[in-house]
């Protein structure tokens, strides 16, 4: 025990410790913040598709579906949803 002091370690460690306990705080506080955002925009997305589309038909395939419904499956909504993010991510929707 020649190159740290007692003293010199705690103090790290305590710093250390403080550090990661408020990045885990941030981290954990913008996950919720992210997971709420991330179902608000899907509910506003779905809104929209709905906005956007016609009734009866998919949103995605423009296949019959029923008369409230966005798209026929879960597929369609996960190939569209896809699509949208890859065009948000190109900038052009
Ligand atoms: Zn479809």
């Amino acid at each position: 025990m020649t190159d740290s002091t007692p003293t010199d370690a705690a103090d790290l460690a305590h710093a250390a410790a403080d550090c990661s306990e408020r990045l885990s705080a941030d981290d954990l506080a913008s996950r919720l913040d992210a997971q709420g955002l991330a179902s608000a925009l899907a509910r506003q997305r779905d809104a929209a598709a709905a906005l956007h589309h016609k009734p009866g038909t998919c949103a995605s395939c423009d296949a019959k579906c029923l008369p409230l419904a966005v798209y026929c499956d879960d597929e369609c909504r996960a190939e569209h949803e896809r699509r949208q993010a890859i065009l948000r991510r190109q900038g052009r929707a």
